[in-house]
């Protein structure tokens, strides 16, 4: 197996006390890539020291996570500008608007997502969108600086038919993860109409781990499960959806 990991959290404190066990068992479920998205800047060093240790298969982005959007979001920002000229990163993320936990910052949010995406087209790299209860925000703001130079993916997608398709349109790809194989998670019902060449596969990790892990630490092996929820609804084998999906992700990341 061929398989990218696009989005997961492995430099977490939850991942301290196996994070080297937790990266085996992704490499013998054929997980060869992980990218790594950014939160903030208490994170960056551990970022960087993850990335130091696996060269080769991870890769860094820099960014500030919309639900770590506060008062001092300003200083956040000039982090992860700086972060865009020292390190090696392949993207910038997660970026985007969170609506579900606070909306206090929706503003702050806005701009930051703005800036974060003219950052990512001064650097010509793609972006990483995090979108909860948000479409309409997020959208509004894609459409506003849609250009060619913007491109990338709206990570754990969850959304409706219609949603994918305005995702698609904005020059983004659909991340992905866990909730495919959740009863209740509606995105099998649709996800075959979606050409495929429009997925990229993710955990996420340490969070929403897939079905049967429903509820646990999530982590990259189990990337495999996703992999093989998505190929049973587009009537492939596991092995194609891991190298479309992995030339998919080639494509936005250009690695
Ligand atoms: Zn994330």
């Amino acid at each position: 197996m061929n398989l990218t990991d696009t989005h997961t959290h492995l430099y977490s404190e939850a991942f301290d006390h196996d994070r080297d066990e937790a990266i085996r068992r992704a490499f013998e479920a054929g997980v060869q890539r992980f990218f790594l998205p950014a939160i903030d800047a208490s994170h960056i060093s551990a970022m960087q020291d993850l990335h130091q240790k696996y060269p080769e298969n991870t890769f860094l982005m820099a960014g500030l996570h919309p639900t770590h959007v506060k008062a001092n979001y300003l200083d956040e920002l000039k982090r992860v500008s700086e972060m865009l000229e020292t390190d090696k990163c392949v993207g910038v993320g997660e970026t985007g608007i969170d609506l579900y936990w606070d909306k206090t910052f929706l503003k702050e949010q806005q701009a930051a997502f703005r800036y974060q995406i003219q950052l990512a087209k001064k650097h010509r790299l793609p972006i990483v969108i995090h979108c909860r209860d948000a479409f309409d925000e997020v959208f509004e703001v894609m459409a506003s600086e849609k250009s060619d130079d913007l491109w990338g993916i709206f990570h754990c997608f969850t959304g409706s038919y219609a949603q994918a398709q305005t995702a698609i349109s904005l020059g983004l790809k659909l991340g992905i993860g866990g909730v495919v194989t959740f009863k209740n998670g509606k995105l099998d019902q649709f996800l075959h109409q979606i050409p495929i060449e429009h997925i990229v596969l993710e955990t996420d990790s340490p969070y929403l781990a897939p079905a049967p892990h429903r509820g646990q630490r999530n982590e990259s092996a189990y990337l495999k499960i996703i992999c093989e929820r998505v190929a049973a609804c587009y009537g492939l084998m596991p092995k194609e959806v891991a190298e479309i999906t992995t030339q998919n992700a080639k494509a936005v990341f250009r690695f």
